[in-house]
C-alpha cells in the first residue's frame, strides 16, 4: 500500500520557463499524460507562452498560463495562489526555467554571478517554498528540478552556471530529507546537451555539435522531448520511493 495520497485523477503539473525548449517539451509532455498544466514564463515570452497554452488545449486537457519571473518572490507567491486558486491543486512542480551566459571565471562580472544565483538557485528555491507547504498539507507531491551535467563535471566557461546547478543537486538532497515524512518526492534531472536554443548558443557551432554527437554513446545529442519520459517516471507513482536524487539524461556523454 502506498504511503502517500498520491491519486491519479486530473491531476495537475506546474512547469516554468515553459513557452520554449525543454519547459514547452515538458508542458506538452505532460499534457500528453494526462496532467492538466499551469504553464509561466517570462513577460516578454507570453506570446509563445500563450501558443503553449494552446497546444495543451489541443489535447483537451486544461491549462493555466501566468506570466512570472522565477527570481521574484513576491511574483512567485501573488502567482501561486492565484493558480491554487484557478486550478485547485498543485501536484507536480517542474523548476526548469534557467540560464546561461558564458563567461571564463576569470572575467566573470558580479553582476552575471548574481543573476545565475538569483534565476537557477534562488528561483528554485522560493517556487519550492511557495508550493511545497500546499502538497506537504496534502501529504502528495512531487518536485522535478532540472539541473544540468554540468552541476557535476563542471564545463570550462560555465563555472557560474555549474556551480548553480550544483546547487540545485544539492537543495534536491536537502528538500527531499526535510519534505519525506510528508508524503512529496524531489528529485533532479541533469540533462547533457539537449538541442533548444540555450544547447544551440552554447555550443555555438555545426562543428562543436559533431564532436559531440561522437563522444555520445548514443551517438546523437537530445530533443527537448528526451526529457519528458524521466520527468514524468518522477512524477509518477512508480517513483513513489525514489527520492533526493539526481538522474543524468545525456546520452552517455558522462557517467557519474
Ligand atoms: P531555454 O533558454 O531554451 O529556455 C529557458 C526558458 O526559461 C526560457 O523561456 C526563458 O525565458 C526562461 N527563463 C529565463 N529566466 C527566467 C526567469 N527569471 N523566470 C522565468 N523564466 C525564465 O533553455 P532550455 O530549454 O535549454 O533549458 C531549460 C532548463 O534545462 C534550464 O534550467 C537549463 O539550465 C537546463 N539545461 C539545459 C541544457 C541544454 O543543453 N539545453 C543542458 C542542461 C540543463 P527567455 O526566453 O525570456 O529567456
Amino acid at each position: 500500500m502506498s504511503t502517500t495520497n498520491h491519486d491519479t485523477t486530473r491531476q495537475v503539473a506546474l512547469i516554468t520557463g515553459a513557452s520554449r525548449g525543454i519547459g514547452q517539451a515538458l508542458a506538452l509532455g505532460f499534457a500528453d499524460a494526462g496532467y492538466d498544466v499551469i504553464v509561466t514564463d517570462l513577460p516578454q515570452t507570453e506570446t509563445e507562452l500563450r501558443k503553449t497554452a494552446e497546444m495543451i488545449g489541443l489535447r483537451d486537457r486544461k491549462a493555466w498560463l501566468y506570466t512570472l519571473d522565477v527570481s521574484k518572490r513576491e511574483q512567485i507567491d501573488a502567482t501561486v495562489q492565484r493558480a491554487l486558486a484557478d486550478a485547485g491543486r498543485i501536484d507536480v512542480l517542474v523548476n526548469n526555467a534557467g540560464i546561461l551566459k558564458p563567461s571564463l571565471l576569470q572575467d566573470l562580472d558580479e553582476k552575471t554571478w548574481d543573476a545565475h544565483f538569483d534565476v537557477n538557485v534562488k528561483g528554485v528555491l522560493m517556487m519550492c517554498q511557495a508550493i511545497m507547504p500546499h502538497m506537504r498539507t496534502r501529504r502528495s507531491g512531487r518536485v522535478i528540478n532540472i539541473a544540468s551535467i554540468a552541476g557535476r563535471q563542471g564545463v570550462a566557461t560555465q563555472g557560474h552556471y555549474a556551480a548553480t546547478k550544483s546547487a540545485v543537486i544539492t537543495l534536491t538532497r536537502v528538500l527531499a530529507q526535510e519534505a519525506g515524512m510528508d508524503g512529496v518526492t524531489v528529485n533532479a534531472i541533469c540533462p547533457g546537451i539537449i538541442l533548444t536554443e540555450m544547447g544551440r548558443n552554447n555550443l555555438g557551432s555545426e562543428e562543436a555539435v559533431r564532436h559531440w554527437e561522437e563522444v555520445a554513446a548514443l551517438k546523437r545529442l537530445g530533443k527537448p522531448e528526451d526529457i519528458v519520459g524521466p520527468a514524468l517516471f518522477f512524477a509518477s507513482e512508480q517513483s513513489a520511493f525514489v527520492t533526493g536524487q539526481a538522474l543524468n539524461v545525456c546520452g552517455g556523454i558522462y557517467f557519474h
